[in-house]
């Protein structure tokens, strides 16, 4: 939040957000375990609550807040990236070719910049690279989203502990859905973020968000890339004035990723046990 704050979105986010209040948790039979006042006490405690909207609506407000949108791209897949003596090129999907002095891959769990960093790595250094790590995001959970437009009367229902009156509430938010899906949840830190003048962050590095209701990862995706940037601002001042060369950017990327690497991993542990809290892995009565 405090990033959102300093780049000036801070009033767009408070004024889309849907508050919530309330964080129920049932078992099977539809009884309450706990009623969470976890959203009550992170504003109490911090000042600032859960701001919660649509991604698209998220993505939406970023967007409108830019300065100079002209650099935006859509449309435009990375499809493959050359790394040469003092620059990069990246050939994009619609047949043209961006350059630049490095790439910042933030292109998801499935990233194309990822295998890419990879496949460059064990040009570079035959080894460094584990099928282990390619394959060592797991998926042990999977969950159901569904959207639907505002429904005035939910709150109204008492669901007490009544599993029928809790049935009837997911029948009835299932029958007026606008959009469901079944979303994987994958787990899992990268050991190695970058090699030559690629480095990745968000999802492509840590899908550490198992549980979304910890809602960790996008909130992590940024707070990664702004360590990433201040690292790199540091490169690019210490240059005075010359372009950052491929052994300073990659101690600046070197940085980045133990900073990082280290709190994700925590991170997923922490989700971890909230995955298993909220699944009833672990719960008996
Ligand atoms: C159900 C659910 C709820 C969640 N709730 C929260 C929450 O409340 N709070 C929270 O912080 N996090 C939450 N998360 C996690 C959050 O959505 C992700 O961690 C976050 O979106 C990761 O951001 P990212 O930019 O790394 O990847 P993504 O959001 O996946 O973005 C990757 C982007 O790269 C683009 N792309 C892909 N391939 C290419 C290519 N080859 N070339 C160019 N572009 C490409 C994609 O189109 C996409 O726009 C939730 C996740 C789920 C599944």
């Amino acid at each position: 939040m405090r990033i959102l704050h300093q780049l000036g979105y801070e009033d767009a986010l408070q004024s889309a957000a849907i508050p919530i209040c309330n964080f129920l948790c049932r078992d099977l039979t539809g009884c309450l375990i706990h009623n969470n006042a976890l959203y009550n006490l992170v504003q109490k405690n911090h000042g600032r609550g859960f701001l919660p909207f649509e991604r698209q609506e998220f993505l939406q407000i970023l967007y409108d807040g830019l300065p100079d949108k002209s650099y935006i791209r859509t449309n435009a897949r990375v499809e493959g990236i050359a790394q040469l003596q003092n620059s990069v090129e990246a050939k994009l999907s619609d047949s043209s070719t961006e350059t630049g002095d490095m790439v910042l891959g933030c292109d998801g769990v499935h990233s194309s910049t990822r295998s890419i960093m990879w496949d460059f790595a064990t040009r570079v250094s035959p080894g460094l690279i584990q099928v282990k790590e390619k394959t060592s995001l797991k998926t042990s959970w999977k969950t159901l989203v569904l959207m639907t437009p505002t429904i005035p009367e939910l709150g109204e229902r008492d669901l007490s502990e009544d599993a029928q009156a809790l049935a009837d509430l997911v029948a009835d938010i299932w029958r007026r859905r606008n959009r469901a899906s079944v979303i994987a949840l994958q787990e899992g830190v990268m050991e190695h973020w970058h090699r030559g003048r690629i480095t990745l962050t968000g999802d492509t590095v840590h899908k550490a968000q198992v549980h979304p209701n910890l809602a960790f990862g996008g909130n992590s995706a940024i707070g990664g890339v702004v360590t990433a940037i201040n690292h790199i601002q540091r490169a690019v001042e210490a240059t005075r004035g010359c372009r950052p060369s491929s052994m300073a950017l990659s101690a600046a990327f070197a940085t980045y990723e133990s900073e990082q690497r280290q709190r994700l991993k925590g991170i997923l542990e922490m989700s971890n046990w909230v995955a298993k809290m909220h699944t009833y892995v672990t719960y008996s009565r």
